[in-house]
């Protein structure tokens, strides 16, 4: 099965009402006439009303970074599933490395995220991924099979047809230090196998997303790998030139 490919941007804590128009106008016109591959962007929550307004229509969707998994509680400083889809995200990530980390996100915490974010009807960008230790102690199957279960056990497989996958090796974001191809490909075959064990038409389907240090002059062979559905882009999707080769390279 060919999958189509996906780039997401993850802007982090970045960006400026006034700065943001000019990057997404010109990611706009980069990725307008490309056809193969899905493109999002996903931008701090007080720009999603900038997002929305900007790119509605277009062939670049816009998404949140994180999400509570309740719904109208009390909970200060939350934003819920239902936030994110009023104002038209399509697309959230859970579980990054930096929220399990600083925000003591646990498999479970992320877990409930992923489905409150799909019970919304948003398709929830899960990331996995080991630590430099823990892959020098040859675990990195044992941490990335962990977090793919918290998923798999506590719901079902089916859900990850709805669902798009991230490996996102630690010691690979916001270093200078990407995975390289067969690193990658090494991983996300395992996370494959694993699903396939319990529903071998899921795994034929679900993306799997790299990210970790994608640049242009890395993103062509990161995507040529059989495994590797697209990546998930943090630094160089906030320079346009940058994020639209990489956009280019999945169109390929
Ligand atoms: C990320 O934070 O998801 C990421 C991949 O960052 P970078 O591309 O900067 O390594």
């Amino acid at each position: 099965m060919r999958r189509k490919k996906l780039v997401v941007g993850n802007w982090k804590m970045n960006g400026r009402i006034a700065q943001n128009e000019a990057l997404l106008r010109d990611i706009l016109t980069g990725v307008k006439d490309l056809k193969k591959a899905d493109y999002v962007a996903c931008v701090p929550y007080p720009y999603l009303a900038q997002a929305q307004q900007l790119l509605q229509g277009t062939n670049l969707a816009w998404g949140a970074q994180n999400l509570c998994a309740d719904e109208n509680v009390a909970l200060t400083g939350s934003v819920s599933p239902y936030m994110l889809t009023d104002y038209g995200c399509s697309y959230v990530i859970v579980g990054h490395s930096e929220r399990r980390i600083q925000f003591h996100e646990t498999d479970d915490t992320a877990a409930s995220r992923f489905n409150s974010a799909q019970s919304a009807g948003l398709t929830p960008i899960f990331c996995m991924g080991e630590s430099h230790d823990e892959r020098d102690s040859d675990w990195t199957e044992y941490i990335v099979g962990r977090q793919l279960d918290s998923i798999i056990r506590r719901f079902d497989v089916s859900v990850l047809s709805h669902a798009v996958l991230a490996y996102e090796p630690l010691w690979a974001v916001g270093t200078d230090n990407p995975a390289t191809p067969t690193q990658a490909q090494e991983v996300h075959e395992f996370m494959r196998a694993r699903i396939a064990r319990c529903d071998k038409e899921v795994a034929k389907k679900v993306r799997i997303l790299y990210g970790g240090s994608i640049q242009p002059k890395n993103a062509a062979a990161l995507f040529a790998m059989p495994d590797v559905d697209g990546g998930l882009v943090g630094r160089a999707s906030l320079n346009a030139a940058q994020f639209v080769e990489i956009c280019k390279q999945a169109n390929e």
